[in-house]
């Protein structure tokens, strides 16, 4: 058989180095390809093992290997899992093959290396990491709802023990740098060029003739004992909890079936573990969480990354010195997120006090991460000497980019542009961080309509990874480039969407918001009603969220867009919610979480105690309870279909940006893989999804119908597609 992914090179002495590198794609993969290279490779190894001193396996990519092929993974289903099954046991087998051959084998690993690749890496008996800023090992499949299934569950339980394998790689999916994973044990040593790194495998041959695996020495154990040692047993019911804390009760499977394939695979011999690992792999894979989170999580993201909303025929543009407009809570975010990626900031408040204490956000963030080791005084030093504080509009001569971030108010947004509309460059960009206010309107109050754009970050802006670009009606092309080039360069995701109140995601949001609180007002246990949200896999529970917002900005949009709906001689319909807020603001004063009382209780220092217990009285009715299922269903679905009305007003045109807004922005699941893959991926796909919807919308309101597209889509056997 032939080796077309894997190169067989041998030196006079007798070292074979496997150079990894498929010819069809820029990163080797588990193909078809890689197993049929695999297998013989591994053949050629057995048959020439007498002229064989030693095993190097390095790539000749700039990753070292890439792992299961996503592509092929996602088209998994019941009926190929057993093919799935079968290949993922003849890759192991020849895994095996390779380490028991009697020769010592040395991962020389040249980049990243997750899920597959740190598999291949440790079934080495050495592995030597070169140190790269992109080298990246661990095990990531957990992220992707995947375990690692070529050997990763049973080979780091027998390196590491269970506990370790499972806290450290297994169930976080954690991606180490070479430092950190030699620190945790995943690798056993680091070299700083690729010479050093040839010359330190080539060390390790020389040393270890007969290298075997510790798990293949006599009198082995797995490190910190097995479920049939006492000590350890009497670990083991706390993994069930820390699962619970982990996924909080929501459908996650993988990281079940991880502890599961570990604790079972530690009880028995190597290749019974083997098989059960390659049992729930091939389940997994064969479910609809994976497909939703490699959907979302791999394509997506990817399509969402590379520009796939980005206008092409503009050439790329840097921006270099940006002007930010307001040092509040945004604008000092915004500031540090700029200053990090190398741009210069002026920050302007209105007074230098105000814009002192913008800056000194960012001398905070910074202190802290030189605290914890996460960079170096020098560049905190030059990150801060990036950002220039002032009250003077005239510092902002020469800005290429201006990103405004003062009160929500319009009159004062069209204030500030004025102020500075002719001291900048004079094609700057102009971008607004409003959430709530119309970006064409805002556009209004500069010269250069064209050039003006909403850039909407998301708090705290130094942790939230998306970026929402806003299309006004005159925005232009290579706004909307230079825009979603900016959020790149300051290392965002940006999503693009046209302009619509509340955009895309402050729209959505409100959606689950309105039907939490709505619950509340239907009588049923406020207790209830977020421990629907926790199960469905919000990461925020729902009441403790509107708290977090304020129970008096959904008044103040409601307002706003009821006087536009009413002007254009629309019929405003209330949300149920909506009587519960007001009540809530007007009957009991409880404003959320700032104002110290809200859903919840606070005490002084602002934690939140417990749910407030006069909800109870005012609002529980006894028999009000319903079906678990349709408290989380109806959270779920009144978003879903919110963002399907979106995509029929044409405010959002990609689905690919749909799944990474609703996910990196608003907390939608992880496990559903956003908020349009989460229709795709229902039970019984969108004709299932629909008639569900229409079962909600008889019992809960017309809220839940399903719009024409959705009911067209489900005809025409469509899903959700880019
Ligand atoms: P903030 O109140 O913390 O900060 C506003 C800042 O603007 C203040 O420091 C104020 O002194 C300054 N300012 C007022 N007038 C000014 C002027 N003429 N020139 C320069 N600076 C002036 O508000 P924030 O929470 O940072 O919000 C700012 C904007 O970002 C708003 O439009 C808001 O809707 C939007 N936004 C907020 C969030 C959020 O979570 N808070 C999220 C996304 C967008």
């Amino acid at each position: 058989m032939n080796s077309t992914t894997i190169r067989w090179e041998q030196d006079r002495e007798g070292v074979v180095t496997l150079v990894l590198d498929d010819p069809a794609q820029s990163a080797n993969t588990m193909n078809a390809a890689f197993r049929a290279s695999l297998a013989a490779v591994t053949d050629r190894l057995e048959a020439e093992k007498d002229t064989v001193k030693g095993v190097i396996v390095t790539s000749a990519k700039k990753t070292f290997f890439a792992g299961g092929d996503l592509r092929d993974l996602i088209r998994v289903t019941p009926d190929t899992a057993r093919e799935l099954f079968e290949g993922g046991l003849e890759i192991k087998r020849n895994l095996r093959r390779i380490e028991t051959l009697g020769k010592p084998v040395v991962a020389a690993i040249n980049g990243a290396a997750l899920g597959g690749g740190y598999e291949l890496a440790l079934a080495c008996h050495h592995r030597i990491a070169l140190d790269t800023p992109g080298t990246r090992i661990g095990c990531p499949e957990v992220t992707l709802g995947l375990l690692p299934g070529g050997g990763g569950v049973v080979r780091t339980v027998r390196l590491l023990g269970i506990a370790d394998a499972l806290l450290k790689v297994l169930l976080q999916g954690t991606q180490y740098n070479p430092a950190r994973a030699l620190r945790n044990g995943l690798i056993d040593d680091v070299a700083g060029t690729r010479d050093e790194l040839l010359a330190k495998a080539r060390a390790f041959i020389d040393a270890h003739p007969h290298s075997q695996q510790p798990w293949d020495r006599p009198g082995y154990r797995i490190p910190g004992g097995t479920p049939a040692s006492p000590k350890f047993a009497a670990n083991l019911p706390a993994f069930p909890a820390t699962l619970r804390k982990q996924t909080a009760g929501a459908p996650y499977p993988a990281p079940r079936r991880i502890l599961a394939a570990a604790v079972e695979g530690a009880q028995v011999d190597f290749e019974t573990a083997q098989v059960i690992e390659a049992r729930y792999f091939a389940e997994l894979a064969a479910g609809q969480i994976s497909k939703n989170m490699i959907q979302a999580f791999f394509f997506d993201l990817q399509a969402v990354n590379s520009g796939a909303s980005r206008p092409g025929g503009v050439e790329p543009r840097q921006v270099r010195r940006a002007a930010v407009l307001g040092a509040g809570m945004m604008g000092a975010g915004i500031a540090y997120a700029c200053a990090r990626a190398g741009i210069d900031v002026v920050l302007k408040d209105v007074t230098p006090e105000a814009a002192a204490k913008g800056k000194a956000y960012s001398e905070k963030l910074c202190a802290k991460a030189v605290a914890k080791g996460r960079t170096t005084q020098e560049k905190a030093d030059a990150l801060l000497a990036r950002i220039t504080p002032t009250a003077e509009a005239a510092d902002l001569a020469g800005c290429d980019a201006v990103i405004e971030a003062v009160f929500e108010d319009a009159a004062l947004k069209h204030k500030v542009f004025q102020e500075i509309q002719h001291v900048v460059a004079p094609d700057a960009l102009l971008c607004s961080n409003t959430s709530t206010l119309p970006i064409t309107a805002l556009a209004e109050g500069v010269e250069r309509q064209g050039d003006f754009i909403g850039l909407h970050f998301f708090s705290p802006v130094d942790k939230m990874p998306l970026v929402e670009i806003i299309k006004g009606e005159r925005t232009g092309a290579e706004a909307l480039a230079r825009a979603f080039d900016l959020v790149r360069q300051i290392r965002k995701t940006p999503i693009v969407v046209g302009d619509s109140r509340g955009f895309f995601t402050s729209r959505v949001i409100g959606q689950f918001l309105n039907e939490g609180v709505a619950m509340v007002g239907e009588g049923i246990e406020p207790a209830s009603v977020e421990q629907a949200a926790a199960q469905a896999g919000y990461p925020a529970k729902v009441l403790s969220l509107m708290d977090e917002l304020t129970l008096t900005l959904p008044r103040k949009i409601r307002a706003e867009s009821r006087r536009a709906v009413e002007e254009t001689g629309g019929t405003w319909s209330a949300h149920p919610a909506e009587a519960v807020i007001d009540r809530m603001v007007d009957e009991f004063g409880r404003e959320g979480r700032g104002a110290g009382a809200g859903f919840y209780e606070y005490d002084e220092t602002g934690r939140r105690t417990r749910l407030w217990p006069g909800l109870r009285e005012h609002f529980t009715r006894a028999g009000a309870e319903i079906p678990f299922r349709d408290m989380q269903e109806r959270m779920l679905f009144a978003e879903a279909l919110d963002t399907v009305r979106l995509v029929e007003e044409g405010v959002l045109t990609s689905v690919a940006d749909a799944n990474i807004g609703s996910l990196f922005g608003i907390g939608f699941p992880g496990w559903t893989g956003g908020v349009l893959q989460y229709i795709n991926g229902y039970d019984g796909g969108l004709p299932g999804f629909t008639a569900r919807a229409r079962e909600l919308a008889e019992t809960y309101g017309d809220r839940f119908t399903p719009p024409a597209l959705l009911v067209h889509k489900a005809e025409q056997g469509e899903t959700f597609t880019d």
